[in-house]
């Protein structure tokens, strides 16, 4: 058993949106498919990996450095001790040999993308969907049946007014999801405050709402917005400040009592640990959206998961940023508290396997082994291009 190629492609997910900080019109992904030397119904087993959006595309670090180690490494250092299925656990240390420890940087997203793909391999061997896998090796022993979405959107377009927000938000209402989140800090405080207004006449109750400021603001703005925030009773109130402004983040979880989400810009276990312990985040309250595709794969993720319990947080406050599949399964398979999902934006890595109907806001686990891109089919020929070429 063992791995034979890699190949990689930069694929666009070009989207005509902005949120307060960036806009997505550049935004590119890395594609990886893992063709090994077993074969099943006659086919080469491959694993198929990308990275999650609001990262772009990460060629240089895989070509130069990632997929070399993978294959040149003795092919037993990618498999269990049985030998029976490839161990993510040890193809890990083998992407990171030679890498000195912090400042992540996008380095952890190019190991998530082919981390995805290992443990995409890892389901198919096994004939079994990621989330079980995942159950089974780390979790309670049986996924959750369905999982927790909310559609991410309410981002800003240009000429975009509250028409067209309540419609937007109206459409995903109507294909399911009855909790979404929105965009803030791309307009002035009094137009956000129109503009979440119209939200909640579209959802009806602050709690199925959210708000996304992308770590637009400083301190000061961060607590205006706060305190505006607070007669809503919204959902949460997500990265009000930067990623890595522990000191500012407490500040302003001690001036509210919104809940507060954050993470997604965090892409290790010394990062998110340091969150945990200087951001004043409050166990019961808030929520941690650390994206396992973005910060070094899931192997990384089990860590975070495990000093998490450590600090007293149940895994159920962590909602996973990102709208991939690949998150669907960690939520499902560790219990987690949800997963995000772009209904529109992000095509065609965001969403899941299609035919897939969201109801009341839950999405059932998929049941195709491995990931399921397959299941996919715009995704999957992704894929089919990269393997064609
Ligand atoms: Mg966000």
């Amino acid at each position: 058993m063992k791995v034979v190629d890699i190949r990689d492609a930069v694929v666009p997910i070009r989207s005509e949106i902005r949120n307060a900080v960036i806009d997505f019109s550049e935004m590119t992904v890395s594609a990886v498919a893992i063709v090994t030397d077993v074969i099943r119904n006659g086919e080469p087993l491959v694993g198929l990996g990308f990275n999650s959006n609001g990262r772009y595309a990460q060629q240089g670090i895989l070509r130069e450095r990632m997929i070399p180690r993978l294959l040149g490494s003795d092919p037993g250092e990618l498999l269990d001790d049985e030998r029976e299925n490839f161990d993510p656990h040890r193809a890990w240390r083998v992407m990171m040999r030679n890498e000195k420890p912090g400042g992540h940087g996008e380095r952890s997203v190019a190991v998530g993308v082919l981390d995805m793909a290992l443990w995409d391999l890892v389901g198919k061997v096994e004939g079994k969907p990621l989330c079980r896998v995942f159950a089974e090796r780390y979790g309670s022993g049986e996924p959750d049946p369905d999982v927790f979405v909310y559609a991410a959107g309410g981002y800003y377009y240009p000429g975009k007014g509250i028409d067209a927000l309540q419609e937007e938000l109206r459409s995903y209402r109507e294909r399911g999801y009855s909790t979404v989140k929105m965009k803030v800090g791309g307009a002035s405080l009094a137009r956000d405050l129109r503009r979440i207004e119209a939200a909640l006449e579209v959802v009806g109750e602050g709690e199925k709402l959210a708000v996304d400021a992308n770590a637009r603001f400083g301190p000061e703005r961060a607590l205006e917005y706060a305190r505006a925030l607070e007669p809503y009773d919204l959902l949460w109130y997500e990265e009000p400040v930067g990623p890595l402004a522990f000191d500012e983040l407490a500040r302003v979880s001690r001036a509210t009592t919104t809940p507060l989400a954050t993470g997604e810009n965090l892409f290790s276990l010394p990062d998110a640990r340091n969150l945990i312990r200087y951001g004043g985040l409050d166990p019961e309250r808030d929520w941690i959206q650390v994206d396992p595709a973005l910060g070094y794969g899931f192997v990384e993720y089990l860590r975070v998961l495990q000093m998490l319990r450590d600090e007293g947080w149940s895994w159920r406050r962590c909602i996973p940023h990102g709208g991939h599949q690949m998150a669907l399964h960690v939520a499902a398979g560790m219990g987690l508290g949800g997963n995000e999902s772009y209904p529109d934006v992000f095509q065609p890595f965001g969403g899941f396997a299609d035919g897939e109907e969201v109801e009341d806001s839950r999405v059932r686990i998929p049941s195709a082994p491995g990931i399921g891109i397959e299941e996919k089919a715009g995704l999957h020929a992704v894929f089919r291009d990269l393997l064609d070429g």
